[in-house]
């Protein structure tokens, strides 16, 4: 069944489930490279599961994981999806300093358009890390070449988060788009309603009445977005982790393939370039 002929945006951030933010307290980055990877088998998976749905998606790119594993960046490339930046090393923007950030996501970026040959145009920046404090981001990436940015969640959040910015598409910068996360308005408050987390914690029903209604209220596309670790049941477990941090990272991951599955056949899907850059460069001509 399909909801709503609004074509939505499918992203995955491309990571490894030992590179997420929550977890940078207890493996240090020196130990990345003694970690097992399943990064490659994961994404394998979700480009399969793409296939089988006809569906094209935007995949946010670690430059650290496309150095190590350029074919499956090919493979990307090669099987129609949209190859975007999620930064070189996975540091959130907020720890860094403006210096830093510009030269990790023009780092990414460079290897990123060698291995696919073609321009990249979007970056997500890890765990959504621009807000209010460090919008300096946009000039930097406005600076590397970027078109669109798809890096701030306009909800409260204890780590990231910019509850009063816009909920859609806007122009941030001279031809730089910020795309936010999506969110659903209910009494004056943001809720997310973009993947990740909350999806795996809320009942399906619930995420997909509150996607439906993105299309059908708001008018306007909705951005999901989901990591390869979150449906590895095989994943080793990170010892020592906080009670929060363990059940916001493992919590259904055995049920997410079932619902993806679900989410691609509810919903029309497609990459953010075709959906965003179109109707940004039609907006810049009539003006
Ligand atoms: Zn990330």
């Amino acid at each position: 069944m399909s909801v709503s002929i609004i074509t939505n945006a499918l992203t995955i951030d491309v990571e490894d489930y030992f590179q997420v933010s929550a977890f940078a307290p207890h493996i240090a980055r020196s130990e990345w490279n003694t970690r097992e990877c399943r990064v490659e088998r994961n994404i394998n998976g979700i480009l399969e599961m793409l296939a089988r749905h006809d569906t094209k998606a935007t995949f946010f790119t670690l430059g650290w994981i496309a150095e190590r594993y350029p074919n499956l960046v090919r493979q990307i490339v090669k099987e129609g999806h949209e190859l975007a930046s999620h930064g070189y090393g996975h540091e959130r923007a907020t720890d860094q300093t403006e210096e830093a950030f510009f030269a990790d996501i023009q780092l990414a970026k460079i290897v990123l358009e060698d291995l696919a040959d073609s321009e990249v145009n979007g970056y997500r920046a890890p765990s959504f890390s621009i807000g209010t404090g460090n919008l300096w981001a946009f000039d930097c990436l406005a600076r590397a070449g970027y078109r669109y940015s798809s890096s701030i969640y306009p909800i409260r959040h204890d780590h990231y988060g910019m509850p009063d910015s816009p909920r859609f598409a806007y122009e941030v910068r001279p031809g730089l788009m910020e795309i936010p996360i999506t969110t659903l308005r209910v009494l004056n408050r943001n809720f997310p309603s973009s993947g990740g987390g909350y999806f795996r914690l809320l009942p399906y029903a619930l995420s997909r009445w509150m996607l439906g209604r993105v299309n059908g209220h708001d008018r306007e596309p909705g951005i999901f977005y989901f990591h390869p670790w979150e449906m590895d049941t095989g994943q080793p477990r990170i010892a020592g982790i906080s009670r929060k941090t363990r059940f916001r990272h493992y919590v259904n991951i055995d049920r997410m393939e079932g619902r993806l599955n679900q989410l691609l056949r509810d919903f029309k899907w497609g990459r953010m370039d075709q959906i965003f850059l179109d109707r940004f460069t039609k907006n810049v001509a009539v003006a």
